[in-house]
């Protein structure tokens, strides 16, 4: 049977239908929003089926409550590592030391037009294109068919992704009956993946407004890094030398992330957020890395993992990954995740509008009508006086330990429901 798309809120893009099809006659192409669907050259479709027996939507089984995995809060001990990843450098860390030994691994890196695309890298210098979360969807392109090539020759690989991206590739070698004995999967803890075209409008205004090309953009670098807390801001650099940087929250491609209004719209209805999953490691923020273990000496940027198998015990144990490491509660843990590692994020309710106006309205036009600055409560001299005081190390550092303190104990009143346990296998 072909495969059919009824509702697209069963399509993923991960890409397994595209990759496993032997007679290319599926292809990924973008629709209105900008997200990638499965398009089938009908003429050229031998109805071999493979891309509906591959599809991990269609075949995923929910397998009730999967074993619970062991919780970890990780941070590496290289610095540079540190500096130029998302939370606490567990990802670089790990590649790293795949890469020392002759393996392949394959993550999200922006190619030359600032699109995001899934790519393989084998040297060490390349793996500063992997770092970092890119809020946005990543086109996984052929990359499940080059993985398996290299695990068909016994090459050790690591693959990186969004869950549905790990079901898809897993899906896809277990259908081609490839050994995954010397493949480590590692996925985020996902909040969901905003639309390619709402990056590309928001580099066009960029470009507009500061009238020079965007060379470069990092989604969250860590300003003011210091080990008890760091501002994560939107960093842009531009062809004529200069840069911009604004809080994430602040920036408008993040206001439109973080406002649930630009996700794919399987996103809001994923099924492979679970707290037992089938990759080795999931790897997520943790943002009370002090209230959770109880101790004072650990560093502000740190990563939540969560090992799956004995393969992600051993990856986070072993000396060569050079991360230290701290077993934590899982109920804890989860808990202060604040449920993105099971729960799907609620859609803001003018989403389809928001997309009707996207390309046609300029970004800045929409950020302010979708989500304004200045909270209408608060008057504009207090907003800056508050702002200002964000920016004063010292004096930040003990506001938001305070307020940090008060939303931890609020978080861990929650009670994590026990379907949240019921893990996805294929
Ligand atoms: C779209 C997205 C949403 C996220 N939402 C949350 C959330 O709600 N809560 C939370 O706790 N954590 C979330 N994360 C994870 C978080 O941002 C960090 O990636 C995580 O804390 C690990 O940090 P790190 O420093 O160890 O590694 P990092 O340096 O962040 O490395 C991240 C890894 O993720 C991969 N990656 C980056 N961008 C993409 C992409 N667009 N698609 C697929 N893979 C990608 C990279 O290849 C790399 O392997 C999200 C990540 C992404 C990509």
């Amino acid at each position: 049977m072909l495969i059919e798309l009824k509702n697209k809120k069963d399509c993923t893009a991960c890409g397994a239908c595209y990759n496993i099809c032997a007679q290319q006659c599926i292809r990924m192409s973008s629709d209105d929003e900008g997200f990638l669907y499965p398009e089938i050259d009908t003429d050229k479709c031998v109805q071999c089926g493979l891309c509906e027996q591959v599809c991990p939507v269609i075949n995923g089984k929910n397998e009730r409550f999967g074993d619970k995995p062991a919780a970890y809060i990780a941070w590496s001990n290289n610095s540079k590592f540190l500096e130029e990843s998302t939370s606490g450098g567990v990802f670089a860390s790990i590649a790293a030391m795949l890469l020392q030994k002759n393996g392949f691994v394959y993550g999200a890196a922006y190619n030359k037009d600032n699109v995001v695309e899934h790519i393989e890298i084998s040297k060490l210098q390349d793996l500063k294109r992997l770092n970092r979360s890119k809020y946005v969807q990543s086109n996984t392109q052929k990359t499940y068919q080059s993985a398996a090539l290299h695990l068909r020759n016994k090459e050790k690989v690591l693959y990186s992704g969004t869950p549905c991206q790990i079901y898809g590739l897993l899906s896809y070698l277990k259908l081609k009956r490839i050994s995954t004995e010397n493949l480590i999967t590692m996925d985020v803890i996902c909040h969901g993946t905003p639309s390619p075209k709402l990056l590309k409008e928001y580099i066009k205004w960029q470009e507009k407004d500061k009238k020079s090309n965007v060379t470069s953009i990092a989604m969250r670098e860590k300003r003011h890094p210091r080990r008890y807390f760091s501002v994560p801001v939107t960093k842009v650099n531009f062809g004529d030398g200069k840069s911009s940087e604004l809080a994430a929250n602040m920036d408008y491609y993040g206001r439109f992330f973080l406002g649930e209004i630009s996700s794919r719209p399987s996103c809001y209805s994923c099924s492979f957020k679970t707290i037992g999953r089938i990759s080795d490691l999931t790897i997520g923020d943790c943002w009370f890395s002090r209230a959770i273990t109880g101790r004072t000496d650990i560093p502000f940027d740190v990563t939540l993992c969560l090992a799956h198998t004995e393969k992600g015990k051993e990856l986070l144990e072993c000396a060569e990954s050079g991360l230290t490491t701290v077993l934590v509660d899982l109920e804890k843990a989860v808990k202060c995740n604040g449920g993105m590692i099971y729960k799907s994020a609620i859609p803001d309710n003018r989403r389809a509008e928001f997309f009707k106006e996207l390309g046609d309205t300029p970004l800045d036009e929409l950020a302010e009508k979708y989500f304004p600055t200045e909270p209408k409560h608060e008057s504009w001299g207090l907003h800056k006086i508050k702002e200002l005081i964000k920016m004063l190390p010292v004096v930040y550092e003990k506001y938001y330990f305070s307020n940090k303190k008060k939303e931890f104990d609020n978080r861990c009143k929650r009670v994590i429901p026990p379907e949240a346990y019921v893990k996805k296998t294929i």
